[in-house]
């Protein structure tokens, strides 16, 4: 047992008729699966809960694919929960009220690279990764990157973002446009190519964030920059949390353009030590990374180092070699699975909370106090350029006791954000694990507007029901 699903979001599950089980078969063939190890890795994603399996798994080719497993699943009132890569963190992905996954890993086709426009069209399974490969001769990227290798669907549902955000943005700013097949089996597609538009309501921002419950999102167009001339990253530590934090945010009111400032405590790297055989000194850490022209990257390099020195980071070391950068990164991207080697046979139950800059020093040293007094290894990592940080709590899955302290300390980083004008979620997403603090951060009027705009688009509850808020209530 790992982490039992919270008793709120335990529905009761909804029939499976054997007639809809004929009708996919029928529609689907091989491309449907209603086989346990299937079924079972369907129903969980990287979050401590226990596997929540669907009733079926049917593994799409295409948009028409999605929509006929739509409508089938409509005539029967049976949930349809989408599935990228398995990667979210918060739950997402159980199979609450069993239903059918729709896994879109086969859609994989990058559809267009529009290199004039600066935009590229893919199918929602395209990975990040695999977006990055076919853009490899067009002197073009993609720099979303959650650590993991993730599915543009998913990213568009999860509202993603990860370390280049602080310079490039979030999906929320890098999606221009997408295809969505709603509930009642309707195609639609919301945004054009254009940079920016003011024709009506915009979809594309209601449906990026909406972590299945709105529709399956079947294709994106995003944005696309061009490769910087210069790259180079800088690693430099400090006494303090708070100096390390303070480094971050003078450095963003002073606008210096980084492209990823990340906070790594010390915890945090002694475990990238370990794991990834570097020396770096064991105290409150910050990773930069520069991009521009070769004068303009040392200019930032310089500028950071000089507000560093002002808050006494030192050793302040600087990459410009690609093997050298790569290295440093590589460490830091692989820091999730450095910090579960801390406690061997731990689960990580990661939370993450972002709040406005000027409140991120106050913030992290708070939580800094607070984890200071807890039996658990808590290591700290953050996209804190953004004011994002994240907590990754290491529990035994047997223990009860872990459980309940790591929720306890959840509650608390949460609770100190909201109180800082900051949210429950900078871009893991709801879920069903942060169900419990959306009414807190947005208000029972807000919250009323969500759940109308729900009823509209799916009036039986269908989509990945179970999550964001409770539909009833
Ligand atoms: C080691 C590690 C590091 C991470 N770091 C970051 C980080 O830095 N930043 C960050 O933002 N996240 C991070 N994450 C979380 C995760 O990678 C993101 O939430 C990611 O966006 C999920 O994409 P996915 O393809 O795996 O989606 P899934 O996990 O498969 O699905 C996530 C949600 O989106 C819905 N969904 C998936 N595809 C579609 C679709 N086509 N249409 C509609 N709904 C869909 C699902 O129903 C589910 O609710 C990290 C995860 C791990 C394991």
């Amino acid at each position: 047992m790992n982490h039992p699903v919270p008793p709120a979001a335990v529905n009761p599950r909804r029939p499976f008729p054997a007639d809809l089980a004929t009708a996919l078969k029928t529609a689907f063939g091989e491309r449907v699966s209603m086989s346990e190890a299937v079924r079972a890795h369907h129903g969980r994603d990287e979050s401590p809960f226990d596997p929540v399996p669907p009733d079926a798994v049917v593994f799409a080719q295409s948009t028409d694919d999605v929509r006929t497993a739509v409508e089938l699943c409509g005539r029967y009132g049976v949930p349809i929960i989408p599935y990228g890569n398995g990667s979210s963190l918060e739950g997402h992905l159980l199979a609450v009220e069993g239903g059918v996954s729709i896994d879109l890993s086969g859609m994989n086709r990058v559809l267009s690279i529009n290199a004039e426009d600066l935009t590229a069209t893919v199918e929602a399974g395209v990975s990040r990764k695999a977006l990055n490969e076919a853009l490899r001769d067009t002197g073009l990227f993609f720099p979303i990157d959650p650590g993991a290798d993730a599915s543009i669907g998913g990213m568009s549902a999860t509202r993603a973002s990860g370390t280049n955000a602080v310079r490039y943005g979030t999906m929320r700013e890098n999606v221009l446009g997408l295809t969505v097949v709603l509930a009642d089996g309707r195609i639609v597609t919301t945004g054009t190519r254009a940079r920016k538009s003011s024709a009506g309501y915009d979809l594309t921002r209601l449906f990026v964030g909406s972590e299945g419950t709105l529709g399956v999102i079947t294709e994106i167009t995003v944005r696309l920059y061009p490769l910087p001339e210069a790259v180079s990253a800088a690693v430099c530590a400090f006494p303090t949390m708070g100096d390390a934090v303070r480094t971050v945010i003078e450095t963003i009111q002073l606008g210096v353009p980084v492209a990823r400032v990340e906070f790594v405590d010390a915890l945090a790297i002694r475990a990238i030590n370990r794991h990834s055989n570097m020396t770096l000194t064991e105290s409150p850490t910050l990773f930069f990374e520069f991009h521009g022209t070769d004068a303009s990257v040392a200019e930032q390099a310089e500028r950071v180092q000089e507000i560093a020195a002002e808050h006494a980071g030192s050793g302040f070391a600087w990459a410009t070699r690609p093997e050298e950068r790569s290295r440093l990164w590589n460490a830091r991207h692989n820091a999730y699975f450095a910090m579960l080697q801390l406690k061997p046979g731990s689960r990580a139950l990661s939370t993450d909370v972002c709040v406005p800059i000027s409140r991120l020093a106050e913030c992290v040293v708070e939580t800094e106090e607070d984890l200071r007094g807890s039996p658990l290894p808590c290591p700290i990592v953050g996209h804190v350029g953004d004011g994002n940080f994240h907590i990754c709590m290491l529990i035994d899955p047997a223990k009860p006791a872990e459980l309940a302290e790591a929720e306890r300390l959840n509650r608390r980083v949460v609770e100190r954000a909201l109180r800082m004008d900051g949210t429950c979620t900078g871009e893991h997403g709801v879920g069903l694990h942060k169900m419990g603090f959306l009414l807190d951060e947005h208000g029972a009027d807000a919250i009323g507007v969500m759940r109308a705009v729900k009823h509209a688009l799916d009036p039986r509850n269908l989509m990945n029901p179970g999550k964001i808020f409770s539909y009833d209530a």
